[in-house]
């Protein structure tokens, strides 16, 4: 099998998740080749060791993200290679160029993917759907495109030494873009940086509301720990987004995270799932959390949180 993993760059660093598509490429025991675009992607070749090979597509507008531009080249890419599998990140890029790529080429897409393995000629794909309530199980036909999901395998499966020979493919031309970019801005960390904290105390929908934070507060200042939310407490204005985890807000990787009333939703396990300590409570035992977390405990957060904080401020 030959597969052609899409590769996600920034700053010169090849991003975590490309890193997971070549450690799921290499577990299908496939033939892999990454695929890189940019004004000068070829220099990123010595981070793709756990490539066989390298398509470089360069060009000055792939310099930074345009869907229309990088849907091109990957269109291009496809052409010339007639992978059995293309490979990309279900991320903003990857829902922006995969499915015009699926549509022009006439390959069937597959989403959300965790899992996959070849059987009978065909792929087999578990899916995650609905932020991890539900599991999908279909085989598709190769040659097929699939999103996998963040985390769905190890980065460092995937990151391997060496330099794989490297190919340039040009760009092709294309229309006018409809799209351009106007400004890059930088998220604002009111000087709060989840990212070097050693220890977070994590809340979720669950607390409620503004005023609801008391012992959520307390535990954190006993554990010396920074306080982190879950998207609908940003969206509901209860914490900053600074302090927000997960795809569309900070990965972080703490030795000690504290999980109260959150579901443990993918895009969520995005941010944190490489934690070196994972604790959740939860009321419901089966939240997809306690799946990954190392330790759990199904109860009410309101309920638990004084109690931990009285052991804490005897102990
Ligand atoms: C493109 C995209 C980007 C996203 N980015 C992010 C992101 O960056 N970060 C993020 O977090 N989410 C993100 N999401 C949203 C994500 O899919 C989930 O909706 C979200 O993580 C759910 O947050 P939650 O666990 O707090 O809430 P819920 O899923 O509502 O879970 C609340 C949990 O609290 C439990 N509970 C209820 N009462 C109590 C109690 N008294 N004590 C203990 N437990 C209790 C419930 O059993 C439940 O499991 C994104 C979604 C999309 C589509």
């Amino acid at each position: 099998m030959r597969v052609l993993v899409h590769v996600e760059h920034q700053a010169g660093a090849v991003s975590d998740t490309a890193f997971e598509l070549l450690a799921i490429a290499r577990n299908l025991g496939a033939e892999v080749e990454a695929l890189v675009m940019g004004a000068e992607p070829a220099t990123l070749a010595g981070q793709l060791g756990g490539a066989d090979s390298v398509i470089a597509i360069a060009d000055p507008v792939l310099k930074t993200y345009l869907p229309d531009a990088h849907g091109t080249a990957l269109q291009a890419a496809i052409q010339a290679r007639n992978p059995d599998l293309v490979l990309l990140s279900y991320g903003t890029a990857g829902l922006d160029i995969a499915p015009p790529a699926a549509l022009r080429s006439g390959l069937p897409l597959m989403c959300n993917a965790v899992a996959l393995h070849p059987e009978e000629g065909e792929l087999a794909v578990r899916s995650q759907l609905y932020g991890g309530k539900l599991e999908a199980r279909a085989r598709v036909p190769l040659p097929a495109i699939v999103m996998a999901m963040p985390g769905a395998a190890r980065a460092e499966d995937g990151r391997l030494s060496g330099t794989p020979p490297v190919e340039t493919v040009a760009m092709p031309s294309r229309s006018e873009a409809g799209v351009r970019l106007v400004e890059t801005l930088e998220p604002d960390t009111s000087g709060i940086d989840l990212t070097q904290a050693e220890r977070i105390v994590c809340v979720g929908r669950a607390i409620g509301g503004a005023d609801k934070f008391a012992p959520v507060e307390e535990l954190a200042r006993l554990l010396d720990a920074e306080i982190a939310g879950s998207r609908p407490v940003i969206d509901a204005g209860w914490l900053p987004k600074a302090r927000q985890v997960g795809k569309s807000g900070v990965t972080v990787k703490p030795r000690l995270y504290f999980m109260a009333g959150v579901s443990g939703a993918p895009e969520h396990l995005e941010g944190m799932g490489d934690s070196e300590l994972i604790v959740a409570i939860n009321t419901d035992e089966s939240a997809p959390i306690f799946a990954r977390a190392h330790y759990g405990a199904v109860c009410d957060m309101f309920d638990v949180l004084p109690k931990l904080a009285s052991r804490l401020r005897d102990s």
